[in-house]
């Protein structure tokens, strides 16, 4: 995909991290998102190179059960701020994995933050087994780093899992990890993104 768009964001979500899938498949399940989930969201596909106009278009056809006029009044304006079009103009950033886990916690029916903080430890390990984590040596040794709350490495051994990293590691004399510590959902779809290259 050379650019972004509004209809190819769903090609693009087996790049995303845990926390940007869930929203996704959250968005395409309920049509829907709350602010702090919208923000979240919107954010990380601005830092992917979704345009203001291609994100308005996104979220319109996303929030499939609602009218024009309600679009326009109580979601469009978020979402053109997100990108400093309104307000004080400022150019807000993508959020990185130590605000989405430290920041305002999640409650009953909210959908932001970070899966590997945030989930119940069944829910975490379903949604593993479902993305791609398919032997039970694996699931343990990430809620393993679960409990101990490494919650960024345990997001980078997901990546190293599911993106078949584990073969080179293991051959790679005694060396456990490729990569750095994911610390950015961003950085996390670039280097996914990049491994097709
Ligand atoms: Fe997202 Fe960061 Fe959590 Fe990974 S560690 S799921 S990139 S917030």
């Amino acid at each position: 995909v050379d650019k972004v768009t509004a209809d190819n964001v769903d090609q693009l979500v087996g790049h995303f991290p845990l926390c940007m899938q869930h929203l996704h498949r959250k968005l395409r399940e309920l049509h829907h998102l709350k602010h702090f989930a919208r923000m979240q969201y919107n954010l990380f596909l601005k830092g992917i190179g979704l345009t203001v106009e291609e994100a308005l278009i996104f979220w319109r056809k996303s929030f499939s059960t609602i009218t024009d006029e309600k679009f326009q009044k109580d979601y469009a304006y978020n979402i053109r701020h997100n990108y400093g079009m309104e307000g004080k103009r400022q150019d807000y950033l993508p959020l990185n994995c130590h605000s989405i886990i430290t920041n305002k916690q999640p409650g009953p029916g909210d959908q932001h933050g970070c899966p590997f903080k945030h989930f119940s430890e069944d829910n975490l390990r379903a949604f593993m087994a479902q993305t791609g984590v398919r032997k039970d040596e694996n699931l343990k040794e990430i809620l393993d780093l679960v409990r101990g709350k490494h919650y960024q490495v345990a997001c980078t051994k997901y990546f190293e899992i599911t993106k078949c990293l584990e073969d080179s590691i293991s051959r790679d004399s005694g060396e456990r990890h490729l990569m750095e510590t994911i610390t950015h959902p961003n950085s996390y779809f670039e280097q996914s993104a990049l491994q097709l290259d």
